[in-house]
C-alpha cells in the first residue's frame, strides 16, 4: 500500500465522514488544523501515519490504561477471536468479566453489558424511570452522558468543545423532562426536588466530571446528592464511565465513599473495544427484561472479544500497587506542570487523569470552566505536538495517563510545557 501522509489521509477521510472522523472532538476543530492519522500504538507512545512517534495523553479518552498494545490484552484478543467474534449466545467470558467488576464494585449485586456508554447511561435512566415510575431526571451542566437525545443538554465535552448549547435534532419532547443544575450545587438540586414533588426519577452525575476539563466534585457534593434522592425517593446514578477503574479500582464511590442505586460503565473495562455496562440494586436490576418490564437488548452486547481485552485488564489493575503508581505519576506529572506553567493555569488531578486550565483557579462548574483562555490552550496544544506529545485536542477533555508512561515520560513532558510556554 502506498504510504499516505497524514493530510492526505485526511483529505480522503473528509471525503467520507462529517469533518474527516467518526467522532467530533478528533477533528481538532477547537485547536485548529488537521488531525494526525494513527496507524500504530505502543505502550505510552503512537505513532502516526508519516512515522512520527507521539508521546500519548488521549488513551482512547480514558479506555486504555495498561498502554497500548498491552502484551496480555493483545493476546487474551487474539485467543479469543481464533474462538470466534461473536455467537449471540451467553459466554463465559461475560460472567468472567462481570465477576471482576462486582468484586471491585460491590454496589452492583447485577449488571448488564452493552456496546457504548451512550447505551449503558441510556439504559439507566429508563431503569430509573421504570423503577420509580417518574419522567424527569436531573443532570449538571458540564456532564456528558454519552449523545441519547434526552441528555443533550449543556452537555461538556464534544458540545462545548464545538461551542453548542446542545444538539441540533434533538426534538423539544426530549428533553423536557431534563432538569439540569450547576455542578458542585446541592442547593439547587434541593430546589428542583421542591419544585417538581414526586416527579424526578433520578439523579446522574459524573462524580469527578471530566467532560468539561476536570472538575473535582468539592467536599459534602456527592454526600447531599446521596441524601436528597434518598429524601425524595429518587435514584442517584453515577456515570463512572471515566472514572471506574481510573480514579481507583473502586470508582469514585469507592475514593468518596458515597454508594449510588445504580452506575454506568465504559472505557477500561473493555480494554480498548467497545464496552459499557450499567448496573445496581438487585431489586431495580431485576426491572430488566427478560425478568422485568423494562426492556434493553445488543446485538453485540458481551462481545467476547471486548469482555477477554476487559477481564485481561481488569486481572492486571488488581493489584492495588498498580493505582498507587498510577496516581503517583499523575500527582507527579500535575506538580511539574504547575510550576512549569507557573501562575497562567490551574491543574485538576485525580487518579490516572489531570486537566491543564488556562485560567488561574481550578473550575468548579460549567461557567467557570467556559472562561479559560481557550486560544491559549490552543497555542500550548499546538507547541506540545511539535514537541511529540499529543493532549487531548480540546480545553474541556481529561489528560489521561497510563501505565506505560513512566518517569521519563513524565519529565519529558513537564520540559515539553515550559518550551511549549515560552
Ligand atoms: N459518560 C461519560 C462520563 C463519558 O465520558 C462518555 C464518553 N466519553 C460517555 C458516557 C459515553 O460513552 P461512549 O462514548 O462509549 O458512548
Amino acid at each position: 500500500m502506498k504510504t499516505l501522509t497524514n493530510a492526505e489521509w485526511f483529505a480522503r477521510a473528509q471525503r467520507l465522514f462529517p469533518g474527516g472522523v467518526n467522532s467530533p472532538v478528533r477533528a481538532f476543530g477547537a485547536v485548529g488544523g488537521a488531525p494526525r492519522f494513527i496507524t500504530r500504538g505502543e505502550g505510552a507512545y503512537l505513532w502516526d501515519a508519516e512515522g512520527q512517534r507521539l508521546l500519548d495523553y488521549v488513551a482512547s479518552w480514558g479506555a486504555i490504561i495498561l498502554g497500548h498494545a498491552d502484551e496480555e490484552v493483545v493476546e487474551a484478543v487474539r485467543s479469543a477471536a481464533g474462538r470466534g467474534t461473536s455467537y449471540g449466545t451467553p459466554t463465559p467470558g461475560e460472567v468472567t468479566l462481570a465477576e471482576l467488576i462486582q468484586g471491585a464494585m460491590p454496589s452492583l449485586d447485577r449488571l448488564r453489558f452493552t456496546s457504548s456508554g451512550t447505551e449503558a447511561t441510556m439504559s439507566a435512566l429508563r431503569l430509573a424511570r421504570a423503577y420509580t415510575g417518574r419522567e424527569k431526571i436531573v443532570k449538571f451542566a458540564g456532564c456528558y452522558h454519552g449523545h441519547a437525545d434526552m441528555l443533550l443538554v449543556q452537555s461538556g465535552s464534544g458540545v462545548a468543545t464545538l461551542g453548542l448549547p446542545g444538539s441540533a435534532g434533538v426534538p423539544a419532547a426530549a428533553t423536557r423532562d431534563t432538569l439540569v443544575a450547576p455542578y458542585n450545587d446541592a442547593d439547587a438540586v434541593a430546589d428542583l426536588f421542591r419544585h417538581f414533588p414526586d416527579q424526578i426519577a433520578a439523579v446522574i452525575v459524573e462524580p469527578v466530571a471530566a467532560n468539561m476539563g476536570l472538575v473535582l466534585p468539592q467536599p459534602g457534593f456527592l454526600p447531599a446528592l446521596r441524601e436528597l434522592t434518598a429524601a425524595h425517593g429518587a435514584l442517584l446514578i453515577f456515570d463512572e464511565v471515566i472514572t471506574g477503574f481510573r480514579v481507583g479500582r473502586g470508582g469514585a464511590q469507592e475514593l468518596y465513599g458515597v454508594t449510588p442505586e445504580l452506575t454506568c460503565l465504559g472505557k477500561v473495562i473493555g480494554g480498548g473495544l467497545p464496552v459499557g455496562a450499567y448496573g445496581g440494586r438487585r431489586e431495580i436490576m431485576e426491572r430488566v427484561a427478560p425478568l422485568g418490564p423494562m426492556y434493553q437488548a445488543g446485538t453485540l452486547a458481551g462481545n467476547p472479544l471486548a469482555m477477554a481485552a476487559g477481564a485481561a485488564a481488569l486481572h492486571r489493575l488488581a493489584d492495588v500497587e498498580t493505582y498507587r503508581t498510577l496516581e503517583a505519576r499523575t500527582f507527579r506529572l500535575a506538580e511539574g506542570l504547575r510550576r512549569a506553567l507557573d501562575g497562567a493555569v490551574s491543574v485538576t488531578q485525580v487518579g490516572g487523569m489531570l486537566t491543564v486550565f488556562f485560567r488561574p483557579a481550578a473550575p468548579v462548574n460549567y461557567a467557570e470552566a467556559q472562561q479559560c483562555d481557550t486560544p491559549a490552550f490552543a497555542r500550548f496544544f499546538h507547541a506540545m505536538l511539535e514537541r511529540g506529545i499529543l493532549l487531548p485536542p480540546s480545553q474541556f477533555e481529561a489528560w489521561f495517563l497510563t501505565l506505560a508512561h513512566g518517569d521519563e515520560e513524565i519529565e519529558a513532558t513537564i520540559d515539553a510545557a515550559g518550551g511549549a510556554l515560552a
